[in-house]
This record gives structure tokens, C-alpha cells and sequence, in this order.
């Protein structure tokens, strides 16, 4: 209903007549301002016969896209940040390889194009090119009919080698000129809490948000000082972003490995000590699953509320891929713990789990390093020392050599 038609059925008059308008338009422009954020998939067009085809969608500004492979049927899934489809049904007709193609929203705002095709296919090309003629981009796919073990080998190379569905990353997809791919192993590194979310606040007042968003740059900046690794963060500042947004900068980044950073207090004040965890439905114990708990009410402090956790696409082979993710988080967490023993204080049974909502990206080996208690007035003293920051650092830096080490060993 347009706000025309709404003034003429409801005849407003007087002061609240004007007031229901004026909060009509103001809704009016901030839904016009969540639109804003958008972009646009449209000209989609499909060339080729049963052993080749190409696909080419238009994007009014440059996509962040990304693909994996899904077999039962054999399909593409194309996934789009902030995508909304224009597309006409007759260009995304069956045609060729490709008998059907399906797109609309999933979660987090992503916009889905899935084709399902007659048989094992493979990914020849998958580029995102800035049009030269025109404003906007395109992205540009060719499939190829392949044999049975290709599709099969192709899919266990996008589960097992990288531990992710992304089948390169971003720097690769986008063409400009002589651009050189970035393909080193990638980190992203998230601080916990900000913003309005302070986090916990420790007994002589340090803040948990401040304690990890510190702890976070200078991870990065030793890191990058290796000049081997891409590193992001999800927050560089005091901002506050939702669990599943830091999720999502971690899956658009394309990344090998997450680190969460926290630094919780605990009931018990002489507890103290650094410790690792990963997710999973079961937790390890009871601390572990309070902690998962609070953490996971970080939306609602913000006023959110907290969305359905099971919206991902239901899928054996999601589920595969889910599998492999942990077993690298458990992993990583494991070498983690084994190289922060030699430099800092660790609680009893150091590796713990639990349903931490922040490690369920489905294809990023994920870890949540609590550094120790903020409730421990000597943990909170070291958190604010930077020769113990530099130490833990350090240790942090060893298990991620020989965890990028072994992943490059086994292919990714
Ligand atoms: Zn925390």
C-alpha cells in the first residue's frame, strides 16, 4: 500500500493525521535506505549445448560471490552478499547442461542462484569482470559436461583440501589488469564484543571488548609482518557486529582459519588461565556451556533477536563439509593449546567446547581463545601487559605456522 492510498482510506486530519504520515515517510525512506545496500543481479543469459555452457549475469556494482559444488542432483550454487535478482524467467529458461535454474534470498541477506544440470559437470571459469563499455560487472561461468569421477573428485577437493565450499578467494575472482591472485592462507581475527557490547569488565576495570580488540592488532600486525599470510578482522574499531555477521566476514574473506578472541570473567575469581575452544552441540562442561550461553546472548544486548540457527541448506554434503571443518577446528585447537603451554598459564583441560554460535561458519576451521579471566586480578594484570600479549602472540603464531603448514601439505 502506498502511502497515497494509505492517506486517502485513512482521511488523516489534524495533528495525529500529520504525525501517522510523517512516521509513514520516514519508514518509507529507511526502507529505501536497507535497500540501498543491494546490489542487483540482472541480464542473466545462457549460451551452449549438453557439453558446454555459459552463464553470464550482470551486477550493478562489484559482487561478492562465491560458489561450491552439490551433487543429488548435480548442482552449481552461486552465493551473492546482498544480492536481489531481477532476472528475466524466460533467459533462466532450461537450456542445454543446465534443466533448472532456481534463485531468491537465504539468510544473512544473501542472494542464492542454484542451477541443477543432467549430469556431473565441471567449473572451467568462474570470473567477476568489471564491464569496460558499460557501467557495473558481470560474472562470467563455464561449464563443462565431465565424467562422474571428476564431479566426485571435485567435490572432495572443495571439502578436504581447503576446508571450505569457497572455491577461491575474492582476490581471485575479481579481474582487473595484471592484478597478481592472492592465494596465501588466510586469517581473520575477531575480537569479541564491541559497541554496545562491552563484553565482561574485569575486577580493577579493564573491559573485555577493549582487552580483545587490543590483543587483535597486534595479532594481526605480527602476523602480516611475516608477510606469508592474508589477515582480516572483523572489527578494527569499537563497533558492535552481530554473531553471524562475524561469521560472514570470515566466510566472504575466504578464510583458512578463525580466531575468535575473548577474555570472559568466571564465578569462581581464583580460576584462572587461557583456554581454547571449539563448537559443538554437546559442551564439554557445564563452564563451558554457561560461557557458550552468555556469549551467544550478544545479539540480544543489542536489542536483536536471535534468528533461527537452521537455515543452512540441508545436505549431505553440507554436512560432510561440516564434519571435515571440525575435525581441522579440533586440530588447530589442539596445536593451539600445545603451543600456548609452553608460554602461558592454561586452565585444567584447556581444550573445551560448546555451542559458541560465532564458530558455526560451516567451512572455516574456527577456535575461540578466551586469553584468560578477567575476574583474576593477576589474569587481568598480564592481559594489560604487552610483553605477556607479545608472549601469547608468539605462541598464537606457532600453532597457526604449523596448522597453514599442514593444510599446504595436504593440498590447500
Ligand atoms: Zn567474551
Amino acid at each position: 500500500m502506498t502511502i497515497r492510498t494509505l492517506k486517502r482510506t485513512m482521511q488523516p486530519s489534524g495533528i495525529a493525521g500529520r504525525l501517522i504520515v510523517f512516521w509513514l515517510v520516514l519508514f518509507a525512506c529507511l526502507a529505501r535506505a536497507a535497500h540501498a545496500g543491494d546490489v542487483v543481479a540482472h541480464g542473466f543469459k545462457m549460451a551452449g549445448d549438453d557439453t558446454r555452457v555459459r552463464l553470464v549475469m550482470q551486477f550493478d556494482r562489484e559482487p561478492d560471490a562465491n560458489w561450491f559444488l552439490l551433487r543429488g542432483p548435480h548442482r552449481l550454487v552461486i552465493d551473492v552478499a546482498g544480492a536481489r535478482f531481477a532476472i528475466d524467467a524466460e533467459a533462466a529458461a532450461a537450456r542445454g547442461l543446465v534443466t533448472d535454474v532456481r534463485y531468491g534470498g537465504v539468510s544473512d541477506g544473501r542472494g542464492r542462484l542454484i542451477l541443477s544440470l543432467n549430469g556431473p559437470f565441471a567449473v572451467e571459469a568462474f570470473d567477476i569482470l568489471e564491464n569496460s563499455s558499460s557501467a557495473g560487472y558481470r560474472m562470467v561461468a563455464d561449464l563443462v559436461a565431465t565424467s562422474a569421477a571428476a564431479f566426485e573428485a571435485a567435490l572432495a577437493d572443495q571439502v578436504t583440501t581447503t576446508g571450505s565450499t569457497r572455491s577461491t578467494p575474492k582476490g581471485d575472482r575479481v579481474v582487473k589488469g595484471n592484478e597478481i591472485a592472492d592465494r596465501r592462507f588466510t586469517i581473520v581475527i575477531d575480537p569479541g564484543h564491541g559497541g554496545i557490547d562491552s563484553g565482561a569488565r574485569g575486577v580493577s576495570g579493564a573491559v573485555e571488548k577493549d582487552v580483545t580488540l587490543t590483543f587483535a592488532k597486534e595479532l594481526k600486525e605480527a602476523l602480516e609482518g611475516l608477510d606469508i599470510y592474508r589477515v582480516r578482522m572483523t572489527r578494527d574499531d569499537d563497533s558492535f557486529l552481530r554473531l553471524d555477521e562475524r561469521v560472514r566476514v570470515a566466510r566472504q574473506h575466504g578464510a583458512n582459519l578463525f580466531i575468535s578472541v575473548h577474555a570472559d570473567t568466571i564465578r569462581y575469581k581464583g580460576v584462572r588461565g587461557a583456554t581454547v575452544y571449539t563448537v559443538s552441540d554437546q559442551a564439554s562442561d557445564a563452564e563451558a556451556a554457561a560461557l557458550a550461553a552468555r556469549e551467544n546472548l550478544s545479539d540480544e544486548l543489542a536489542g536483536l533477536s536471535i534468528e533461527d540457527e537452521n537455515h543452512e541448506v540441508s545436505d549431505i554434503l553440507m554436512d560432510l563439509i561440516r564434519r571435515e571443518t571440525q575435525s581441522f577446528s579440533v586440530r588447530f585447537a589442539r596445536t593451539l593449546v600445545g603451543s600456548l603451554s609452553n608460554e602461558v598459564e592454561l586452565i585444567k583441560n584447556p581444550h573445551r567446547y560448546a555451542g559458541f554460535r560465532v564458530l558455526r561458519a560451516p567451512d572455516v576451521p574456527s577456535v575461540l581463545l578466551e586469553l584468560g579471566y578477567l575476574s583474576n586480578k593477576d589474569d587481568e594484570k598480564q592481559l594489560l601487559d604487552p610483553e605477556w600479549r607479545a608472549r601469547a602472540i608468539a605462541s598464537v603464531m606457532g600453532a597457526i605456522r604449523s596448522f597453514a603448514g599442514a593444510t599446504a601439505a595436504s593440498g590447500g
